[in-house]
């Protein structure tokens, strides 16, 4: 990651953290329960915590519902009702290996330095290179995660982190209408304005445009 994402990333992350803080203080509330009634262990770094509380948060705005913040809902109904937070993957994670995907909820007995290990596993995941060229983002291919055979990163990742590297125009090409529409709804949310068409190879090309 170069240096103008990193800066755009914080930049992002400190705008969020003023505009959701009241947001943020609930999402703490209901976290905290859960994990109490568990026994698990909440992610002990302050900023590593408070994003993924952003993310809740900015899923919660777009989508209407609490969604994983490391997955965009799917095109399944199904799948989707697994995916709000805490999800239902999230005892099988910690018992296997110690945290829950997105490092939200960890056993009991992990350290700040378990933590911090698994926090490296995840960025290591999502922080791959994009596939990314003359303003057009190809979110397609990326592995998938065993238990929701969904992509990681998935594309509404790859894209808020391609919306910092252009001054007006992106392009994304999708796999599914599902995606498709996931970006409609953060274009909405986020005052873009948003295009697409089919892409001919099966997928669909997105264009949001900053104001
Ligand atoms: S993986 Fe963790 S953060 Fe993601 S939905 Fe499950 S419990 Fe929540």
């Amino acid at each position: 990651m170069g240096l103008s994402e990193t800066f755009s990333m914080m930049k992002e992350f400190f705008s969020s953290y003023i505009a959701y803080y009241a947001e943020i203080k609930k999402q703490d509330k209901w976290i905290r329960q859960f994990a109490e009634k568990k026994g698990f262990r909440i992610n002990p770094h302050w900023m590593f915590y408070t994003n993924l509380k952003i993310w809740i948060t900015e899923s919660q705005q777009a989508f209407g519902k609490r969604y994983c913040p490391c997955f965009e809902p799917s095109g399944s109904e199904k799948l989707n009702g697994k995916l709000l937070c805490p999800c239902q993957f999230v005892e099988t994670e910690v018992e296997e290996r110690g945290t829950c995907h997105c490092v939200l909820f960890g056993r009991g007995d992990l350290t700040e330095e378990d933590f911090k290990q698994a926090e490296n596993r995840l960025m290591k995941e999502y922080r791959v290179a994009l596939n990314f060229s003359d303003g057009v983002l190809d979110t397609r291919g990326m592995v998938k995660d065993k238990l929701r055979n969904l992509p990681i990163p998935d594309s509404l990742h790859q894209v808020k982190r391609a919306l910092g590297l252009v001054d007006k125009h992106l392009t994304v090409v999708v796999e599914s209408e599902a995606e498709a529409s996931n970006l409609k709804k953060l274009a909405s949310f986020r005052n873009l304005s948003y295009q697409h068409q089919e892409n001919g190879d099966g997928g669909f090309a997105v264009t949001l445009t900053k104001p």
